[in-house]
């Protein structure tokens, strides 16, 4: 099998890199494909900086109108494209084809949102702030920029920074997850048809040597990062250091609050959905779910039986809700915190263990598993498990389900189903997390606004997406002018 591919100055070309690992079908153990990984994956990053940073005296001069023209064509690729794209995420991911075809179309729409870059990179101006003398602020772009992704959204989470990158007037380089890198060669394959000068848009192979030969090269001004909370402190802390701008999105653990007056059925068919979408590897999966009040017996029985009736499966097959987890060592992980959980004196309502498909033995499945009665100091509550597995929490009150809320070291997204707007409004201020859902279960922000992970979610200043992309991907010069004849006083 041909090993994958670096596209870097207009071509594809071989990494340096002799060593690979396999790609594999996590729903049946099919290799797909092998990808470079090894010590000399940082030979490839350098040969791809020097193409960025030779593009960058162009493509940063070249006009932004001019700029976004290349992103219109790449939306219509990707929309033209995405039935290929999104069986290309299920097949390397595991998710199913809903969820894939639901990443790409994000994927899209902040494509669209970047194609408004001659509008957001405007600036300010201040005519006369004395006699004769105006000031403004012109918005240029950084130069070089790289992007680092996880596995569990191959196609969508490069295009929370790449099309606000180059619109800008950067360069970029992406390393996608070693676990999922064929999505974005059938990207980049849509990419090689845009008219887009070489270098301004590579993709490098790779795993840690990549990252940090990205962490340490003095030409890259800006990294933005999508994994677990250590691996993100991680790139913050070496690349910060470097001198460079970063953005880390880090890991999750989800608190979902159900309220005694939530419409049940309908609160507790979203949470599902949102516990065992993308088989809970998602950074927005709903992972304690916190029963208040009276009706918790309703609550608990509706969340199991909407649980249990949901189909696992290979993702290709339309009628499956819920795919493998991404590999064995990530199953036998989930397994080993769910023993865990019952060491701690959990009980397990739903034991999604053992799962076998007909047809898919070897897969990594696992059913939707619900685990009640953790101590709340406990540390399942309190870890990423990162599988479809919920816990279950009885409080009292709003106020028992906030402090609990505001206990957890992360701060990626909090939601609360209720019907009454000043127990939500309580909620939306006093709760310690940067995305709020309201009888929503996944609170992912649309393309124009940032994904705003709070605590040890997120390391930096500025997010992906929208506005915060701008920012990130611009730095600010401001400028006082004066001109001879307009002296405003006598030397
Ligand atoms: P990961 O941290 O293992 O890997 C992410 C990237 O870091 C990959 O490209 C990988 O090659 C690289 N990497 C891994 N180990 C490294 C090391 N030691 N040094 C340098 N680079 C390294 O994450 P993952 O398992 O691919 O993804 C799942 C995690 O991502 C979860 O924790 C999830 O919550 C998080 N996530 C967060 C968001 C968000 O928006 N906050 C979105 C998606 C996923």
């Amino acid at each position: 099998m041909e090993v994958l591919k670096n596209f870097i100055n207009g071509t594809w070309v071989n990494s340096k890199e002799l060593n690979t690992i396999d790609v594999i079908n996590p729903a049946n153990q099919e290799v797909l494909g092998k990808v470079p990984y090894g010590v000399n994956t940082s030979d490839d990053f350098g040969m791809a900086v020097d193409a960025a940073a030779e593009a960058y005296l162009s493509w940063s001069q070249t006009p932004v109108m001019q700029r976004v023209q290349p992103l219109y064509h790449l939306k219509r690729l990707l929309e033209e494209n995405l039935e290929d794209l999104a069986s290309t995420i299920t097949m390397e991911c595991g998710k199913t084809l809903g969820e894939s075809r639901g990443e790409l179309q994000r994927a899209i729409e902040n494509v669209e949102v970047a194609c408004g870059m001659p509008v957001m990179m405007q600036s300010e101006f201040s005519e006369n702030i004395a006699r004769g003398i105006d000031e403004f602020m012109i918005r240029q772009p950084l130069g070089v920029c790289g992007c680092i992704s996880p596995f569990n959204f191959p196609g969508m989470i490069p295009f929370w920074f790449l099309p606000y990158a180059i619109a800008a007037g950067n360069t970029f380089i992406i390393k996608p997850s070693e676990k999922v890198p064929l999505t974005m060669i059938k990207a980049f394959e849509l990419i090689e048809q845009l008219d887009l000068p070489k270098g301004v848009l590579q993709l490098v192979h790779g795993g840690k040597e990549t990252v940090d030969a990205m962490l340490d090269h003095p030409e890259v001004k800006a990294i933005s990062f999508v994994g677990s909370t250590k691996i993100a402190r991680y790139v913050y802390q070496r690349g910060t250091a470097n001198g460079k701008r970063v953005q880390a999105q880090g890991g999750a653990k989800n608190p979902v609050v159900i309220l005694p007056d939530a419409d049940i059925e309908m609160s507790t068919n979203i949470v599902t959905d949102s516990t065992f979408g993308c088989a809970g590897q998602r950074c927005l999966a709903a992972s304690n779910i916190i029963i208040v009040g009276d009706n918790k017996g309703i609550i608990k029985d509706s969340l199991y039986e909407s649980a249990k009736k949901r189909t696992t499966g290979y993702g290709l097959d339309e009628s499956m809700e819920m795919g493998p987890v991404i590999n064995s060592a990530s199953k036998e992980r989930i397994y080993g915190l769910i023993d865990q959980g019952l060491n701690e004196g959990g009980n397990l309502l739903l034991d999604g263990r053992g799962a076998s498909i007909s047809g898919f033995e070897k897969g990594n499945f696992i059913k939707p598993s619900i685990i009640e009665n953790l101590p709340l100091d406990g540390e399942i509550l309190k870890t990423e498990i990162f599988g479809p597995v919920m816990s279950l929490i009885q409080l009292d009150s709003i106020d028992d389900a906030l402090k609990f809320v505001n206990s957890g070291i992360y701060g990626n997204m909090a939601c609360i189903f209720t019907s009454s707007g000043a127990n939500a409004r309580k909620f939306r201020s006093m709760a310690n997390a940067g995305n709020i859902g309201i009888n929503i279960g996944v609170a992912a922000p649309m393309a124009q606004f940032p994904f705003s992970g709070w605590n040890e979610s997120f390391f930096g200043d500025l997010h992906g997406q929208g506005r915060h992309a701008v920012e990130f991907f611009t730095q600010t010069k401001v400028v006082v002018e004066r001109w001879p004849k307009e002296w405003s006083r006598k030397f």
